[in-house]
């Protein structure tokens, strides 16, 4: 698996399928989750309704309608309530449920944004370590998925994900 980090905007990524950052009820939101689905239009709301939320940490798929990619798989992160809350081991799990389903729907490109450093206010410096392990530790054992793409939606996000690889590389 090769993961790449760049900056962009997540809607106009032409992945097999793009991760969208939501909430429990899948029902649309602010940041990410609110332009994916002014994008994909109603359709994609009309289907989210038919799943019956999602768990924080869990992750569930819809057709990516009106958006260039094929597929939306949606994860919900975390709140960052100060770290005593398993927001670690939560935030891992949306990186690898969404890799799971992924791979279920044979999507070969998977585009991420970072999850959970918006709204939800993880710190994004760990946030990042954490998604770049959970991402790369999933790749070594499923060589399915050749590319994740992580689409930083700003400089800041890019520069912590940017140092989180290279620390991650040099097995720091
Ligand atoms: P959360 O509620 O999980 O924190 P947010 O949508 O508030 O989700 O933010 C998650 C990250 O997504 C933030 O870094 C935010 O800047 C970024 N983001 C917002 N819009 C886009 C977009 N169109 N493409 C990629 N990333 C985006």
């Amino acid at each position: 698996m090769k993961l790449k980090i760049k900056l962009g905007d997540i809607t106009k990524v032409k992945a097999a399928a793009i991760v969208n950052a939501a909430n429990n009820s899948l029902l649309g939101g602010g940041g990410v989750d609110g332009t994916i689905h002014r994008i994909a239009g109603p359709e994609l709301l009309a289907e989210c309704r038919s799943l019956g939320g999602c768990e924080t940490g869990k992750a569930k798929i819809t057709k990516g309608y009106n958006l260039p990619a094929d597929y939306v798989i949606h994860t919900v992160g975390p709140v960052w309530q100060g770290g005593n809350h398993q927001e670690i081991e939560l935030l891992a799990s949306c990186y690898v449920n969404s890799l799971t389903l992924a791979e279920e729907y044979h999507c070969k490109q998977v585009a991420f944004p970072s999850i959970s450093t918006g709204i939800y206010h993880f710190p994004i410096e760990k946030a990042a370590e954490i998604a770049v392990s959970a991402i790369l530790n999933y790749g070594e054992n499923h060589p399915e998925i050749q590319l994740v793409e992580m689409i930083c939606f700003d400089e800041t996000t890019k520069k912590h994900f940017d140092q989180a690889l290279k620390k991650y590389l040099n097995g720091t």
